[in-house]
């Protein structure tokens, strides 16, 4: 019997990494519109000043600021109203001290204006005469030209996931294509003559496929197109096949299952059976997960996930996540919280352990408690809010501690 000899899991990202890091991901050119949660290809460099010319932050008067010091509700400062700036459209007023001109919010500050005056702080006499009731600082309420994007300022840079913010920055600029990063293509293999379809009848012993659609959803959450999923019985030349298959159609292949070191385990021999340098490590220190195989076939990733349907969600996020970010050359920061554990929790010697935990928010304060159970149940992770990870060096994690919480 062979056993193994389990490495870290950031020595595991760090062999994919290596091993993959002349790997091109292809670009596209897509529309405005379909370019959301897309990842930026290339940095974004304006072209223009955003806005354009100087504009008013409110509705207002266009002042000379000097002119209200000092003016106050008792003692306004009286301006003689010049005209109106119309929304839109280019301005030929100037304004001079003793002067105003109405500006309406995004309006265009005339000439010799340098602040505005919110409409609330006044009050109009007449057609021609304003009183001033507060004072403004010079360029308050004026956005200048060029303050929010300036000409050949990097706007978004390579590797942005866009979001609904970057998408209205691009339309600031008149950038209606946007190339982008073709997404990578995964195919999923489930194995174990246990497994049956989830719309097969379940006959006892059997076992319904989670994990082609688990697997499934964490990779379209992180951006991969999933181009086929297939169930493999535990049988060398079928999963040989089928391997070849999923590398021909895809970047990376993910299988669940078979990878540990059973008789009827055939996962690593079917790989190394392909050509290319095969298996590169087998075993992380993680727990739940640890029979994990990492692989090279065909100049592609493959990876062995284990057949435990947390154990296999949990490696996805360990190690194939930072993988993928990297493919990108993205730069995202997860989402945490940080929470105080209500419960002690035990850690497994030499391992990370990955714990779920149900978060709640009481008096502002987040609280974070362990779920405790067996890695083949999937609730354990569906009714989890996150997670914390016990790095290998702690003993575990002790009631009262804050710890940061991955959000699900
Ligand atoms: P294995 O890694 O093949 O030894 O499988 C470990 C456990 O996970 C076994 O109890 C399998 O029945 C179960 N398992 C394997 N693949 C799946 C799957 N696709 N969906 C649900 N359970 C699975
Ligand atoms: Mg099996």
């Amino acid at each position: 019997m062979e056993f193994f000899k389990t490495i870290l899991i950031e020595e595991a990202v760090n062999i994919i990494k290596e091993e993959f890091k002349d790997y091109k991901l292809e670009s596209e050119i897509v529309d405005l519109d379909d370019a959301y949660d897309k990842v930026l290809y290339e940095d974004v460099i304006s072209k223009e000043f955003v806005p354009e010319f100087d504009r008013s932050t409110v509705d207002g008067y266009a002042i000379v600021a000097e002119d209200s010091y000092g003016s106050t509700d008792t003692i306004p400062t009286v301006l003689e109203i010049i005209g109106e700036v119309k929304m839109g459209d280019r301005t030929e007023l100037v304004v001079s001290s003793g002067k105003c001109a109405y500006v309406p919010t995004g309006g265009m500050i005339p000439k010799g204006a340098n602040a505005v005056i919110m409409i609330e702080n006044t009050e109009k006499m007449d057609e021609k005469t304003l009183l001033v009731q507060k004072p403004v600082r010079i360029q308050e309420n004026i956005i200048k030209r060029g303050e929010d994007i300036k000409e050949n300022e990097v706007v978004i840079e390579r590797g942005k996931k866009l979001n609904p913010a970057h998408i209205g920055a691009l339309a600031s600029l008149g950038i209606s294509k946007v190339q982008v990063f073709k997404k990578p293509k995964v195919f999923i293999i489930s194995t174990g003559d246990e497994i049956i379809g989830i719309e097969e009848k379940l006959e006892f012993g059997k076992i319904r496929d989670i994990n082609s659609y688990s697997l499934k959803a964490q990779s379209k959450k992180i951006g991969l197109e999933v181009v086929g999923n297939i169930i493999v019985k535990d049988d060398f030349i079928q999963l040989k096949e089928a391997i070849l298959d999923g590398l021909e159609k895809s970047d990376i292949v993910l299988l669940s299952g078979g990878s540990s070191v059973g008789e009827r385990d055939y996962t690593k021999e079917a790989i190394n059976s392909l050509g290319g340098k095969g298996v590169l490590a087998h075993g992380i220190s993680i727990k739940p997960g640890k029979p994990t195989l990492i692989a090279s076939a065909k100049g592609k990733l493959v990876i062995g996930l284990p057949g435990h349907p947390v154990s296999a969600m949990t490696v996805f996020m360990a190690v194939v996540e930072p993988f993928i970010e990297k493919l990108y050359s993205l730069n995202t920061i997860k989402p945490t919280i940080f929470a105080q554990m209500t419960e002690n929790f035990p850690s497994s010697a030499g391992k990370d352990t990955y714990v779920f935990v149900n978060i709640k928010k009481e008096e502002g304060k987040y609280y974070a408690t362990p779920k405790f159970g067996k890695s083949g149940m999937i609730t354990n992770l569906s009714k989890a809010d996150g997670y914390i990870v016990i790095k290998i060096h702690e003993e575990g994690v002790n009631k009262g501690e804050i710890r940061e919480v991955y959000l699900l």
